[in-house]
């Protein structure tokens, strides 16, 4: 029972189901007495079961808004199957009402759920999941679960462990993916696996991230590069569209250095024109002070010209200038061209012409900072993310696809400088710089390729090593000793010497793909019962302290 109105001696109430709501009229003329007084004293989520007559309402009374506006069900007899409490947050709302706070919400998720649109959301994702399912299917994938008891299998967060109690002190780890698993499945002749798989990564939780969560994890035998981003291709679209949209393949692509130059990310939003460039040299003769101590230094002048950017008001320069220091730079020089007119931080510097090299052009700005990549990407990418939100140019396009490919194998650790993989261990080096894998890791490209939609990340995935040899290097590069090589991988590289073909992958990830269709604000809009961002699940109360008895059995010792 969604809500109720009583008006003169009629009992309005509008009952709802996952298909929707529709209007019951309890009134004397149709409804015994005793169901009139039932009706009257109806509480709000009380689940009732109704019997009457679906008839025309009179067309004032017709409600256009709503599905079932046209019909009321004028009820001869009406059950409560299940009476409710007052329910500690509403389910109904006014219009402009707004929700309960979030915690709120999620400590009383059973009530929350009921929600029209968290359900219509959790019916997209049931859809969703049928179409890969379907579309994997067709293309020959088969469907095959692998273990959540298992051994770590790396993707660069944390394992959460399990300890075992008929083996004392051994544990179990939860998957961060299937990784290991599907190529083992290559090895043993499967050709194409796929899997609705659950992953638990124990990580710093940020707002779109949730320490266990769904992909759709693929993976093919006798495949390269091209034949994997096919596929994924034609799982994307047959997503896309299952929520009512065309996808055009095939997707435009763009090297990992292409998109940290041109968008300082390797997430680039492609709905948009204007990119980052290089004016080092346009600024250098300039003699601007703001850049010169850097510029002697090995720095580059980067920068976004943006169309339109005069209309940026001096409080917004301040605070994207803000946003460019947040993320490491020194500062946020600018300028803004009106008719003849250019003005800004560094305006007197610039004559029209010289802005003109820039690509500023009347009623345009220019943003730029110095620095070396690593500070200057970060930040231009922050400043062009705020500037489209703050300017809502029209975007070129609603759904703007890409693959970000030929990332690096490596990245250093930003404390340590050492070597760390930038995707996973098992990502074949791309051919060209296995030379450069000794002399010069950081070079050497992989064939590693992400999804990327609207600047958001959908997936990622890659050839895979097979040489047995090649693998053990890699693990060496990343500081592995031959002792823990064999004791934490040696299953996987025997496996490798078994004969294995050529194979190669990718995981997307279907949780995201849910919160950009259904237009979701949060991942946790779209997981029936999500985590909070600190890793709590607050209905359920999980985690919890254990017995001790429990403990004790699991050979495990807390320490506080
Ligand atoms: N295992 C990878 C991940 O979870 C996906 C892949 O390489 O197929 O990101």
């Amino acid at each position: 029972m969604h809500r109720r109105r009583d008006l003169g001696g009629i009992v309005f109430v509008d009952l709802r189901d996952r298909d929707g709501i529709v209007q019951v009229a309890i009134g004397p003329g149709w409804a015994p007495a005793a169901v009139v007084t039932r009706a009257q004293g109806l509480g709000a989520e009380s689940v009732v079961v109704v019997e009457g007559a679906v008839v025309a309402r009179p067309p004032a009374m017709q409600n256009a808004e709503l599905a079932t506006g046209a019909v009321e069900v004028q009820a001869t007899a009406l059950t409560v199957v299940g009476a409710a409490e007052t329910p500690p947050i509403p389910v109904a709302r006014g219009k402009g009402e707004e929700l309960p706070a979030e915690e709120l919400r999620l400590r009383y998720r059973h009530l929350d759920l009921r929600r029209p649109e968290l359900q219509a959301n959790l019916m997209l994702r049931h859809r969703l999941l049928q179409r890969a399912r379907r579309a994997l299917s067709d293309l020959d994938f088969l469907e095959i679960e692998t273990p959540i008891l298992t051994k770590p299998t790396p993707e660069g967060a944390r394992d959460y462990l399990v300890p075992s109690r008929v083996h004392p002190g051994e544990f179990y780890a939860l998957p961060q993916s299937p990784q290991i698993y599907k190529q083992l499945l290559m090895v043993a002749g499967f050709d194409r696996y796929f899997q609705l798989a659950r992953c638990f990564r124990d990580e710093d939780l940020r707002f779109d991230r949730q320490p266990e969560f769904t992909q759709i994890d693929i993976e093919a035998a006798f495949v390269g590069q091209e034949d994997v981003l096919g596929y994924v291709e034609a799982v994307l679209a047959a997503l896309w569209s299952e929520a009512g949209h065309r996808l055009a393949a095939p997707f435009p692509r763009m090297s990992w250095r292409d998109a940290m130059e041109r968008y300082g990310t390797d997430k680039p939003d492609l709905r948009f024109d204007f990119t980052i460039g290089d004016w080092t040299s346009h600024v250098r003769p300039l003699g601007v002070p703001f850049f010169q101590n850097a510029l002697q230094n090995g720095a580059r002048v980067r920068g976004i010209a943006v169309p339109g950017g005069s209309a940026l008001s001096r409080k917004d320069v301040d605070q994207l200038a803000e946003t460019a220091k947040a993320a490491g730079a020194p500062g946020l020089a600018w300028i803004k061209r009106q008719g003849e007119q250019v003005s800004g931080s560094v305006g007197k510097h610039f004559t029209v012409d010289a802005a003109g090299t820039l690509g500023v052009r009347d009623g345009d700005a220019a943003l730029m900072t110095v620095g070396v990549d690593r500070v200057t990407s970060p930040a231009l990418d922050r400043v062009r993310q705020e500037v489209i939100r703050r300017l809502a140019p029209a975007p070129k396009m609603a759904h703007a696809l890409c693959w970000v490919v030929d990332f690096p194998l490596f990245q250093p650790d930003p404390e340590t400088g050492r070597p760390v993989f930038s995707h996973h261990p098992f990502t074949a080096p791309h051919p060209d710089d296995v030379a450069k894998l000794d002399r010069d890791p950081f070079a050497c490209r992989a064939l590693h390729y992400d999804a990327v939609y609207n600047g958001h990340e959908l997936g990622s995935g890659s050839i895979r090593i097979t040489d047995p040899a090649v693998q053990r290097r890699i693990f060496a590069h990343l500081g592995l000793a031959p002792a823990d090589i064999d004791e934490r991988f040696g299953f996987l590289i025997g496996a490798l010497a078994a004969g294995a073909p050529p194979h190669g992958g990718f995981a997307i990830g279907f949780d995201r793909v849910v919160m950009l269709l259904s237009g979701a604000g949060s991942l946790r809009d779209v997981i029936a019962f999500p985590k909070t961002t600190a890793a709590r699940a607050l209905f359920e109360g999980a985690p919890g302290p254990a017995r001790a008895e429990d403990l004790a059995v699991l050979h495990v010792k807390v320490e506080s």
